[in-house]
């Protein structure tokens, strides 16, 4: 990235108080509250825990970037810096690369009974120090603290299922087609991964990447997002106490086109993994065509949540909700578009609003908080760009539709009915606590709107038909399909897209074929 670049992005970031003074006067910006609760005690329980780390990690050293140069990390909810980290770039990344290929060779070497009791250390460690993550989630990232902890959790069932997992990776024996040879498949680990993860989710994405690769024998560097990068660290800090060994978990962070290029132009990274924008992720299929690495993409969604007017309301009530409001509606596989039959329309949205209301915004350190800020000022104001959108082209807002009396980057949790295919709010991803009612007659009419994206992640479909459940399932073109559930995602269940929401897929048995080579051995001249 140009720094120029790089300095806007960073701009965005800083929050209300920061933003330039031209900005600030067109976004309606509420001035920063402050806040009552207590991030210092929380970051003094972190270092404490010795989890507060705050530089790179590079063959087992933790290390500042070699131009010295450092980005501040700030909590979403107050604007407070937390901590500088290094910007790195190309050379630490070049470094960081070729460690992680030394280590290939003895890491991939070991058994993998050994390589599965470093990763269940890895996991333990983790779950003994749940609370210094999820706070350090919090702080960082915005979301509820218990919303963090349920991160922490889900983050660590990926090393502990691919610790298990790493103990069968079988190959195959094919009957031959010569009766004096024997043809065999090995699976091999593919070599140094690149993986460069969001901020959304800054343990889970990391460890769903992380876990499968190490369980096989790669080795990998690891680039968290900017805004998220104290989570990264702390969790590779319990990695080295497991026993990961120095070298097969690196981690980099800062200039990101840079780091991404570094990646991309070593001949030593045989795959990238990627979760993140679908912008993103495409120049980084493009980037890896030159060294024809292997990639897996999990990128954007846009998920339909179609509630039919034989739903059990409660029960899509509850369902869409939490699809919607997860993260503040900041996550890939978040409901973005509700899709409600006509004759439940009214019932659902007086329902659905009651639910809403109940939801109490706030900083994620106070316990009552089940909505926190968004990231920045730019996803308020992209938020704000689709409402605008939205209104002047016919929906009316139900609920909320503006900023949050607390100021930074709160939003209010809104409600948005009728809209329409040619809204932002159809056709794209608002990663916002936002919730659109689009009103539908038919089956097939809910099938083919739900469909009419280039998107292709997660969808909810609410219905008490049994045949129904199957057949709108089978016909939506996405990877991941909830019925009468709003919340799906596990660690035994393959979770990635069709169409541009990416490819490949993470965690499961099929998570770990991702970190994979197929070897074919014809064995001659037996007879
Ligand atoms: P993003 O802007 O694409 O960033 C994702 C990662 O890519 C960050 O680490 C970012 O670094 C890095 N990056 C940015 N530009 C890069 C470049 N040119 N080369 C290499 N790396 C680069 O996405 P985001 O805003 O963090 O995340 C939100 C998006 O992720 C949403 O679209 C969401 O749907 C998607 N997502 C998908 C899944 C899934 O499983 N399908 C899960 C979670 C999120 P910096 O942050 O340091 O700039």
């Amino acid at each position: 990235m140009a720094m120029a670049t790089m300095a806007m992005r960073r701009a965005v970031a800083l929050g209300a108080r920061h933003i330039p003074a031209a900005a600030a006067a067109s976004s309606r910006v509420v001035p920063l509250r402050h806040m009552s609760t207590d991030a210092g005690a929380a970051m003094e329980k972190i270092r404490a825990a010795g989890l507060l780390r705050t530089q790179g990690l590079i063959a087992g050293k933790w290390v500042d970037a070699y131009d010295g140069k450092t980005i501040e990390v700030q909590n979403p909810a107050t604007g407070e810096v937390l901590a500088n980290v290094p910007c790195m770039g190309s050379r630490e990344t070049s470094d960081a690369i070729a460690s992680a290929h030394s280590t290939f060779y003895s890491w991939s070497k070991l058994t993998a009974s050994e390589r599965s009791k470093a990763l269940r250390k890895w996991y333990d460690l983790i779950i003994s120090h749940k609370e210094e993550p999820a706070l350090l989630m919090t702080l960082e990232q915005g979301k509820p603290m218990k919303e963090a902890l349920g991160e922490v959790n889900y983050g660590a069932s990926f090393i502990e299922y691919f610790a298990e997992e790493a103990k069968r990776i079988y190959g195959d024996i094919i009957p031959p087609t010569l009766s004096d040879r024997r043809l065999l498949v090995l699976k091999q680990p593919v070599g140094v991964v690149g993986a460069i993860t969001p901020w959304n989710f800054p343990l889970a994405m990391i460890t769903r990447k992380v876990g499968p690769a190490l369980a096989c024998g790669c080795s990998v560097v690891v680039k968290p997002s900017e805004f998220t990068p104290l989570t990264a660290l702390a969790a590779a800090d319990l990695a080295l106490q497991a026993g990961i060994p120095a070298g097969a978990l690196n981690v980099v962070m800062g200039n990101a086109p840079e780091i991404g290029d570094a990646l991309l132009q070593s001949t030593q990274v045989r795959k990238i993994t990627f979760t993140g924008s679908t912008a993103v992720g495409k120049k980084l299929m493009a980037g890896s065509a030159n060294t024809v690495k292997k990639v897996s993409l999990e990128l954007g969604g846009n998920a339909p949540c179609i509630v039919f007017d034989d739903a059990d309301i409660d029960v899509a009530v509850k369902g869409s909700l939490a699809a919607k409001f997860r993260n503040s509606g900041q996550t890939c596989v978040c409901a973005n578009r509700i899709l409600v039959q006509e004759g439940i329309y009214e019932k659902f949205a007086t329902a659905f609003i009651k639910a809403v209301q109940s939801l109490k915004v706030g900083n994620g350190l106070e316990e009552s908080t089940s909505q926190g800020p968004l990231i920045n000022e730019a996803a308020v104001q992209k938020v704000e760009k689709f409402i605008n959108d939205a209104t002047s082209k016919g929906a009316n807002v139900m609920l909320g539709g503006k900023r949050h009396s607390l100021g930074m980057s709160f939003y209010e949790p809104t409600v948005v009915g009728n809209v329409s295919n040619d809204m932002l709010l159809f056709r794209e991803e608002v990663f916002g606590p936002v919730a659109p009612l689009i009103p539908f007659k038919t089956e097939e009419e809910a099938v083919h709107m739900a469909n009419d994206t280039n998107a292709g992640l997660a969808a909810y479909i609410f219905t008490k038909s049994i045949p129904r459940s199957w057949r709108v399932s089978e016909s939506l073109e996405y990877g991941l399909v909830g019925v009468n559930e709003g919340i799906i995602s596990t660690e035994v269940a393959p979770f990635g897209g069709v169409k541009q929401s990416g490819l490949g897929r993470e965690g499961s048995k099929y998570g770990i074929d991702e970190y994979l080579e197929l070897k074919y051995i014809c064995m001659g001249n037996l007879g």
